[in-house]
C-alpha cells in the first residue's frame, strides 16, 4: 500500500476516536471530494488502457475499477474515461458504515479517508485513496438443479452430483492470493477432494461439447444443458465424445490428476451465457443441496 501525504492544512483527526459524526465540517479546509473532481479522458486511435494509465500515471486497475465498461480492459476510440488524481477506488458505503470501519478495511487511514473524500458526513460513495481495485468474481443467479419436487422422483433425481457420493471441498471457488507470489488469481470452479479413478458422472442431461485435452485443465469434458454448463477437469479418463448426448448421472470419465493440478481431485465448473462469452459461478450451492440429497438416500 502506498504512503499517502496528509497535507498539512488538514484539519488534526485522532484517528483513534475518529467518529465522522463529530468532526468539524469545515468547507474551507477540505478539498472538493475526489469523485467530483474526476478529469475525464476521450481515448484517441491507438491508445490502450495501459497507455492512458501511464499517461497518467495510474495503474490500470483504477482505470477498471471507475470505468465499469473497460473492464475487459479494451478501450473504444471517442469513449470517455474518467481519470482521478490519483491511484485508488470508489466504494460504495453501506448502511451506517463509519469511516473507520471502510479505513480498517482497506488499510487507509480513516482521516485520509475523510479528508480527500472533502470531509462530507454521510456521502454514498467514497474513493478509497491507495486502494488497488479488483474485480468481482461473477456472481449469477443459482439455477436450482433439483425441482422443489424432487422428494417424489427421488430415484430419478439421485443423479447431479458430479461423483458417486459427497467428497470434501479442498479449494473453493473465487479469488486466491499465492502466498508465494502475491499474485491474485481467480478459481473459476470448485476442487472436490476425490480419489484417483472415482467414477465422474455427468450433473444433467445434456450434448458434450467437447471432450479431450484442454491445457491447463488437463483431460477435459465440457456438457452444455438447456440454460448453463458444466465443466469437468484434471481427469484421469474420458468415456464420452464431442457432440455425444449425456443423460444425469452417467459416468462420463475418472478422478485424475492431468494438467496444472498438484494431486488427484474433480475441478467442477458451472458456466453460464453472458455478453462475453461463457461466465463462471460458484458451484458451491449446487453441490451443497446435492450432497445433502445424496446423503438423504443413503441414509433412508
Ligand atoms: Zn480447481
Amino acid at each position: 500500500m502506498p504512503a499517502i501525504a496528509v497535507s498539512n492544512t488538514s484539519p488534526a483527526i485522532n484517528e483513534n476516536t475518529f467518529d465522522p459524526n463529530g468532526v468539524d465540517n469545515d468547507g474551507g479546509i477540505c478539498a472538493t471530494p475526489v469523485l467530483e473532481s474526476l478529469k475525464s479522458h476521450r481515448v484517441k486511435s491507438g491508445e490502450t488502457l495501459a497507455s492512458i494509465a501511464k499517461t497518467y500515471n495510474l495503474t490500470t486497475a483504477t482505470l477498471m475499477g471507475l470505468n465499469p465498461k473497460n473492464r475487459d480492459r479494451t478501450v473504444k476510440v471517442g469513449q470517455i474515461l474518467k481519470i482521478p488524481p490519483l491511484d485508488g477506488l470508489a466504494y460504495q458505503v453501506k448502511n451506517l458504515e463509519t469511516y473507520k470501519a471502510i479505513a480498517d478495511k482497506y488499510r487507509v487511514r480513516p482521516d485520509v479517508i475523510f479528508e480527500f473524500n472533502g470531509c462530507q458526513n454521510r456521502p454514498k460513495t467514497v474513493f478509497i485513496p491507495g486502494a488497488v481495485w479488483k474485480p468481482d468474481p461473477i456472481i449469477a443467479k443459482i439455477i436450482p438443479l433439483i425441482p422443489p419436487n424432487f422428494k417424489e422422483n427421488l430415484i430419478i433425481q439421485t443423479g447431479g452430483y458430479p461423483l458417486p457420493y459427497p467428497v470434501p471441498v479442498t479449494s473453493n471457488y473465487g479469488w486466491r492470493n499465492n502466498p508465494v507470489t502475491g499474485q491474485w488469481s481467480f478459481h473459476s470452479g470448485i476442487d472436490l477432494g476425490a480419489a484417483m479413478g472415482t467414477p465422474v458422472l455427468a450433473a444433467k442431461t445434456g450434448r458434450v461439447e467437447f471432450a479431450g485435452w484442454e491445457g491447463g485443465y488437463g483431460n477435459f469434458i465440457e456438457i452444455i444443458h438447456t440454460s448453463f454448463g458444466t465443466r469437468y477437469a484434471h481427469l484421469s479418463q474420458i468415456f464420452v465424445t464431442s457432440g455425444q448426448r449425456v443423460v444425469k448421472g452417467q459416468q462420463i470419465g475418472r478422478v485424475g490428476s492431468t494438467g496444472r493440478s498438484t494431486g488427484p481431485h474433480l475441478h467442477f465448473e458451472v458456466i453460464v451465457p453472458s455478453a462475453q462469452g461463457w461466465a463462471t459461478l460458484d458451484p458451491a450451492s449446487y453441490l451443497i443441496r446435492l450432497a445433502v440429497v445424496i446423503g438423504e438416500i443413503v441414509v433412508g
